[in-house]
């Protein structure tokens, strides 16, 4: 044994003399020039770094290096040293992604270090991709959301660069949206998209059959006209192993000094050139991708150009390959020079699981105040910039800019999705409410010039002072409960950011219960009295203390219903006085207290609904012969804790295997949390259904009015609700209260609402994709691949935001939701969605923390109680569209609230009680919806319209439709109209011309017809079903004076 070690000693040391004697060390110029071999197999280096905009740490905290405790991670290192390195060699290149941060650098550099920036943007250099603020979820935020976040960074990246994004880039969400493809990808210009997360059973097929680059069309409307190359990483966005090299990295780093001890050269081209044959296996053409780096990397950026600047030049030199410095436009373009036919990707990718056992279907539903709070700004910034631009832009005056961007990050794939950690969530909620508050002034000083008559001497300067109601879902709203004194009358003025007519029921608290509402004439308007139930007051208590940090008057008892009639993007007035009369109040809305042994029957129009100790039962007469019914009941999954049915764990528990691999998974608090629920992986163990139990389990409170009727019921004392019906409509209205979850018993539940019926759907059901397309779901059934199900329940779950339906030969049962919610239909004829989830275990997906949220109060801190609303109808086959495409819009953009009050009548007398922004009489088709209106900084207006409804999606309203866009603008002259990209960073007819149009293997698609170009004459706007057209227009600036006198004249 001595005598072999002692003779391999002596062979190094000979070996080392020879090579120190022979070569010395000196300077090697690594040649980098980039180039492609269209004979060789070409790897394709690209460097990035993927720097979630909040997750373990808040945004700032991941900027500055802040809290480097939880997380070593620094953006401003990185973009600062990456700069630094691109400077150093200009063969380097480097793609950035978020603009919430790069914007954050960008503001504190130096005009020098700007243009010199500039160069390496210019230079192609630095490339910007995606080039949102955030990389945003898939799953659980809104189309419009999507869109306004991309365009706040596209904007970025357009004025401080004049560059247009080319490629996008969502490498880490958990499971991708056909809306993202064809909406946020083929619609903004883009020529191909990316991404790492698949399920892994598609993945396996993929890697296979060579089918990880496709076409994707995600649009059945738009057809062949949404298509976008699309590129799935064949396993993660990290570089292959053996290959990452940020400072505490452990791959091996090319030793190329021979002067040195473990010179490595050729073993190291040798490793390198073997992973990238792997690669080539899996996919077609002879250009493969290489990610070089992964979460916040390249915050020393050297460690890894030096090795890149050395495998390059080593490899070139090998020549069995072709390594160049990259970025994925350039990748894209090889792709395409390639001339292959691909592949056709309809539909989407989800819901995605990395392993048998974990369905990344629980964060559809995770953090679910959140998810409404995202949902319910989102809309009230739609409405807020239509009312900044009516009023005009003010360069000193509360803007809608906060809010733009607290919205912007909160689509965050770590934001919304509700898989960041608590402090995190914190953080988002705060700025958005920081947004809000700018917001809300805006909103108040845009109504009160709106409402300032002409008449009034200072129009710029009105004296009317709003108040707003944000948390009204709790019936808090000091303005509307402080007590009238004599003689004095509340004003509330309703807006409406829709394009047509609305008349819907507004409810208000209020302290008496004999008040009446009239109208700007004068006109008493029917209105219902009816009282606050015991959830509610207690939620309202704990709740404004909790976050308001005082206690509310307790003067409101009641909620005040009344009938607001209100034109297209325009607002009328209402006065709310106490007649000081008793005789009216509760009495006249016939309030009955119920019980189960009796039928309780409430009914307004076409819907009928019965009661029992498990929920309700909503039933229709499609006709005489057909009566549809559904049951709608509550029930919660255990989450499962990991600890069982794993194979994973019993084999750590079997061995008790202590070596690193083993180590991660077998380690006690992994090993039981390995495959739990948690924050991102919904995997039930056993549902229970919940009935109605103690005190609340034979009443129920009963309020018949002559608006709507609606019924209180407490399940238990965590679980009410109030389902309302209401004159004239034909769904029912469910307002749910869910929580405290109790955890006592130490099990994760996951609470659910379903709805039985004996439709026969046939497995099938349909799930919209961000609020956008619907998509066809098969129980049990991907498209793409043989489904493997060992998951029944959490493998069929999908997102919703907007609805889900299902339909059989004689109906069509759909349910809308007003947040993100996850769902599914697990048995024919039923429908359940996810409402709420507290988790007592972490699902090891990274977050490291336990989704159990809480509310403490000075007595201590409980579960979180949610609240929201679905909602319910039964059509006829076919019919369910218009319902679901209109009303949709409704509950986007509820009717906005603004209260002041006045002495006598004298508000409404010296004010402008109604207003449209369109001309009379002219209001946008039922088909049509008005996405966005805002004046931008350059004094453009920003104006995005959508055609509502799908190919084939209803009878009347699924054609060609048309917007006449000087009656949308009344009183205002259009002089330029610009049809752009989705983001309105380029014209849109040479966005077109740039495009790639790529093969698709077999068809060649179908010509797609859409709306014509505009006639700068007619300026009219044509929609073709699904269709969005984005327009920047100016309008002649002297006009709204002109457009006024002539009004008066
Ligand atoms: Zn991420």
């Amino acid at each position: 044994m001595a005598v072999k070690c002692f003779h391999s000693f002596a062979l190094h040391l000979l070996l080392a003399t020879i090579v120190i004697g022979v070569v010395n060390s000196e300077y090697i110029e690594y040649n980098t020039a980039p180039r492609i071999v269209t004979e060789k197999i070409n790897v394709h280096l690209v460097p990035h770094s993927h720097d979630d905009v909040g997750w373990l740490k808040t945004v700032d905290q991941y900027y500055v290096g802040a809290n480097n405790s939880i997380r070593g991670a620094c953006v401003e290192n990185v973009i600062e040293s990456v700069i630094a390195s691109l400077l150093d060699d200009q063969n380097r290149k480097f793609i950035y992604v978020e603009m919430a941060f790069f914007q954050r650098w960008w503001r504190q550099q130096s005009n020098a270090k700007k243009v010199k920036v500039k160069k390496l943007v210019d230079s192609g250099q630095l490339e910007f991709i995606n080039g949102g603020m955030c990389m945003h979820d898939e799953a659980t935020p809104h189309y419009i959301d999507m869109i306004d976040q991309t365009t706040l960074g596209h904007q970025f990246i357009k004025s401080e660069f004049g560059q247009v994004p080319r490629v996008g880039w969502q490498i880490d969400p958990f499971g991708h949206s056909a809306a993202q493809a064809y909406l946020l990808g083929a619609e903004l210009g883009f020529d191909s998209l990316f991404f790492a997360r698949i399920d892994y059973q598609d993945r396996a097929k993929r890697l296979r059959e060579k089918t990880l680059e496709v076409i994707w069309q995600g649009s059945k409307s738009l057809g062949s006209s949404s298509q976008i190359f699309t590129g799935i990483f064949p396993r993660h966005y990290d570089p292959p192993d053996g290959f990452t090299f940020e400072i505490n990295d452990v791959s091996p780093p090319i030793q190329d000094d021979p002067s040195l001890f473990d010179y490595n050269v050729q073993e190291r081209v040798n490793d390198f050139v073997a992973a990238a044959l792997a690669q080539v296996n899996v996919t077609r053409t002879n250009h493969i991708m290489w990610l070089m780096g992964t979460d916040f990397r390249y915050q020393y950026a050297y460690s890894w150009y030096r090795q890149m600047d050395k495998f390059i030049h080593y490899v070139n030199k090998d020549g069995r390959l072709n390594v160049l410095y990259s970025t994925p436009s350039i990748y894209t373009d090889a792709k395409y020079a390639a001339n292959e036919s691909w592949p056709l990707k309809t539909d989407d990718f989800f819901p995605y699981a990395d392993k048998p056992n974990a369905y990344w279907t629980g964060y559809f539903t995770s953090r679910p105040a959140f998810k409404r709070y995202v949902r319910d700004l989102s809309g009230y910034y739609l409405a807020a910039r239509q009312l900044e631009f009516l009023r005009g832009r003010s360069s000193s005056g509360p803007t809608t800019d906060m809010l733009a961007d607290a919205l912007a990050i909160a689509q965050h794939h770590d934001a919304v999705s509700g898989t960041q950690r608590q402090h995190v969530a914190a953080d988002y909620a705060l700025r958005l409410s920081m947004g809000y508050l700018q917001a809300e002034k805006l909103v108040a000083s845009s109504l009160s010039f709106l409402s300032a008559s002409k008449s009034s001497p200072d129009k710029k300067n009105p004296d009317t002072k709003f108040q707003q109601c944000p948390l009204l879902n709790i019936s808090y709203c000091p303005a509307s409960e402080a007590r009238l004194s004599s003689g004095k009358s509340l004003v509330v003025v309703v807006y409406n950011s829709l394009g047509w007519k609305r008349e819907e029921v507004v409810r208000v608290p209020v302290s008496s219960e004999n008040v009446i509402v009239k109208d700007a004439s004068g006109k008493e308007v029917v209105s219902q009295i009816l009282p606050l139930s015991d959830i509610t007051l207690r939620i309202r208590k704990e709740y404004v203390k909790a976050y308001l940090g005082r206690s509310p008057k307790d003067t409101a008892k009641h909620v005040l219903a009344f009938i607001a009639s209100v034109p297209p993007l325009g607002f009328s007035s209402y006065v709310i006085s106490d007649t000081g009369r008793t005789g009216r109040g509760l009495s006249a809305s016939y309030v009955t207290s119920g019980s189960l042994n009796q039928d309780v029957e409430v009914s307004q129009g076409n819907l009928k609904l019965l009661y029992s100790e498990e929920g309700v039962k909503m039933s229709r007469y499609l006709s005489t012969k057909n009566q549809v019914t559904a049951e709608q009941t509550y029930a919660y999954y255990i989450g499962s804790n990991g600890t069982d049915k794993d194979p994973q764990v019993q084999l750590c528990k079997r061995y008790n295997l202590v070596y690193f691999f083993i180590f991660i998974s077998c380690f006690k608090p992994f090993s039981y949390t390995y495959k739990a629920s948690g924050a991102y992986v919904f995997r039930p163990d056993g549902s229970r259904p919940i009935k109605s139990e103690g005190q609340a389990q034979a009443q129920l409170t009963v309020v018949r009015g002559p608006l709507f009727d609606e019924v209180h019921q407490e399940f238990n004392s965590w679980i009410s609700q109030i389902t309302r019906v209401y004159k004239g409509k034909d769904h029912a209205e469910i307002e749910f209260t869910v929580g405290p979850i109790p955890a006592d018993d130490g099990n994760s539940k996951e609470v659910i609402t379903k709805l039985t019926t004996t439709m026969k759907t046939n497995g099938t059901f349909y799930t919209d994709s961000n609020g956008r397309d619907f998509i066809k779901r098969v129980r049990d059934f991907r498209t793409d691949w043989d489904l493997q199900v060992y998951q029944p329940v959490a493998g069929n779950y999908y997102p919703i935001n907007l609805g889900i339906y299902m339909q059989d030969k004689t109906s069509e049962l759909s349910v809308l939701v007003d947040r993100a919610v996850g769902g599914s239909s697990l048995e024919d004829g039923q429908i359940e969605l996810m409402l709420h989830r507290r988790m007592l275990h972490d699902d090891i997906r990274g977050v490291g923390e336990i989704l159990n949220e809480t509310v403490c109060l000075p007595d201590g801190c409980k579960g979180l109680t949610i609240r929201g609303k679905f909602y319910i109808q039964i059509d006829k086959p076919g019919d369910g569209a218009r319902w679901r495409r209109t009303f949709g819009q409704e509950i986007y953009s509820p009717l906005l609230l603004a209260f002041t009050e006045q002495e006598g009548d004298h508000w409404i007398n010296s004010h402008k009680t109604t207003f449209s922004a369109l001309e009379p009489s002219y209001s946008l088709p039922n088909n049509v919806a008005l996405l966005t209106l805002q004046e931008l900084e350059n004094g453009e207006v920003l104006l995005r319209l959508a055609h509502l409804f799908e190919v084939g999606e209803d009878s009347e309203y699924s054609v060609m439709t048309k917007v006449e866009l000087k009656k949308l603008f009344n009183n205002k002259k259009i002089s330029k109209v610009k049809e752009t990209s989705l983001t309105g960073n380029q014209e849109k007819a040479e966005m077109e011309k740039r495009r790639l149009i790529w093969k698709v293997e077999g068809s060649a698609g179908e010509e797609v017809k859409r709306g014509e170009a505009v006639d700068e004459e007619e300026l009219v706007v044509e929609l073709a079903p699904m269709e969005i057209r984005t327009f920047l227009i100016r309008f002649d600036d002297h006009n709204e004076m002109v457009g006024e006198e002539r009004a008066t004249t």
